[in-house]
């Protein structure tokens, strides 16, 4: 497919983005929230989270740490990739999962398959010569019959001629929703490893978070891993204990805002990337900075 790229001006935010011409969906609370967000990011939340990463990397120098949960204008979010990436690495991130929605007849898996190839984009031709090049995992967001399920591939599925065997694999769930158990299969022959997103976490018109009865019931030996903390969905758990799964903490960012205020990490003597201490259950839940809940709950007011 030709690689061209375009412009959209909403709300007064330039989103550029790489790959095919598409409709793109951006909320009108995405375009109502988008000046505010920036403000208070600027403003208030980038320089705590920055002195917060600075000091558990301090602390703990063989960590590296990053996010597993957030999305771009690929999805539902209203920042493009490249502003995505550039912020992550800017705060301190070593590494960052984006995660399109991939949901029948909502969000297909054309848009994921297009934020991939545009991370990839991103990583080739990085464009903040101040900034170390942060490392980026393909993953995406299903929305499967009992809730979302986050799967994670090899970084080898960022290669442009692999992403035809994403859309073989996965092209069925524009079609119709699967149970998260029959989901979680599905990542193993691409090197990945599955997540269970916001647990517990109800919607009233449609399956959100898998309850923790389900989970435990079904899920154990075939789900990776577990969100423990959240800051998008405010809450901090063990479910990963009980159920035996990799702990995770992410924030289900959607507004470039929220990023490393709660991460995932891992100890990079032990394991070569993320994939492998997921599959070790090795990883850590970790609220960088408790001091940030009172700003983080004027934000949560709007968002
Ligand atoms: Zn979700
Ligand atoms: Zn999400």
């Amino acid at each position: 497919m030709n690689r061209r790229s375009f412009l959209k001006s909403i709300a007064g935010f330039s989103i550029a983005a790489a790959g095919a011409q598409l409709a793109l969906p951006v909320s009108a609370k995405c375009q109502m929230v988008a000046p505010f967000t920036e403000l208070v990011g600027k403003t208030f939340l980038d320089q705590r989270i920055e002195e917060g990463i600075a000091k558990l990397k301090r602390e703990n120098p063989f960590l590296k740490i990053g996010e597993t949960h957030c999305h771009s204008v690929f999805s539902d979010g209203t920042y493009s990739v490249d502003k995505i990436l550039a912020r992550s690495a800017r705060i301190g991130l070593d590494f960052i999962v984006i995660t399109e929605h991939v949901q029948p007849y909502k969000f297909p898996l054309e848009h994921t398959l297009a934020s991939i190839r545009e991370r990839s984009r991103c990583c080739r031709e990085w464009s903040h010569p101040d900034l170390k090049p942060i490392d980026v995992y393909p993953g995406f967001e299903v929305s499967t019959q009992q809730g979302h399920l986050i799967l994670v591939m090899d970084t080898d599925y960022l290669k442009l001629n692999k992403l035809r065997e994403l859309n073989t694999q996965f092209s069925l769930f524009d079609k119709k929703m699967i149970s998260m158990e029959d989901c979680a299969k599905m990542a193993r022959p691409f090197g990945g490893v599955s997540i269970i997103a916001h647990p517990e976490r109800k919607r009233t018109a449609y399956p959100f978070g898998v309850s923790i009865p389900f989970a435990r019931q079904y899920l154990t030996g075939l789900v990776d891993a577990i969100e423990d903390i959240s800051t998008g969905h405010s809450f901090e758990e063990n479910y990963s204990e009980e159920l035996g799964m990799a702990s995770i903490g992410s924030s289900d960012d959607h507004f470039n805002l929220i990023i490393g205020t709660t991460v995932t990490g891992y100890d990079s003597r032990k394991h070569k990337n993320l994939l492998s201490a997921i599959r070790a259950h090795e990883t850590q839940a970790i609220k960088v900075n408790d001091s940030l809940d009172d700003l983080l709950g004027m934000a949560r007011l709007v968002l």
